[in-house]
């Protein structure tokens, strides 16, 4: 049986995730508006996997015998600024779903919901990924810098993202 105060969290992460997709949809958004086309793919593609990991979240709480609760969510922004500023913000909101998914273990351990554990674990390791992977596309484009080929290259691999 899943206790209240975990089902509690866990529907929140379901906004979260929810959030997340809204937010790197708006980013594709913003950037298919200035024409950066490979970048706005990467985005949508980010977008969809954050729309998968709501559900994981959703299935859970119903698997679990918890009731999904959906929550509001918010608006995201519609200016990002820079392709470096913009991959700045993805980092850090990667690095907050990180520290609120460590939270929910937390919550976890101390409500002894020993099931929810392996569970969180799959997620704190594919947040290791996530992070690494806003990282390195962040460091391609600060490497790409002002070299106008270098920037279309790195376009056209990030366009590729299925
Ligand atoms: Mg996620």
């Amino acid at each position: 049986m899943l206790p209240k105060t975990m089902a509690d969290g866990l529907n929140a992460q379901v906004r979260h995730e929810m959030e997340s997709a809204y937010i790197y949809l708006a980013m594709a958004a913003y950037c298919e508006a200035k024409d950066e086309l490979g970048f706005a793919q990467w985005l949508r593609v980010q977008a969809k996997e954050e729309l998968e990991h709501a559900m994981r979240f959703y299935d859970f709480v119903h698997d679990r015998g918890g009731r999904v609760v959906l929550q509001a969510i918010a608006q995201p922004p519609v200016e990002f600024g820079s392709m470096v500023e913009l991959f700045e913000q993805v980092l850090q909101h990667e690095v907050k779903i990180s520290s609120l998914i460590h939270h929910l273990y937390e919550l976890a351990v101390q409500e002894k919901d020993y099931a929810s554990l392996p569970f969180l674990q799959g997620f704190i390791v594919e947040q290791v990924e996530e992070e690494k992977t806003a990282a390195d596309v962040l460091a391609q484009i600060k490497r790409a810098g002002q070299d106008m080929a270098a920037v279309i290259q790195l376009n056209k691999a990030l366009g590729e993202r299925v």
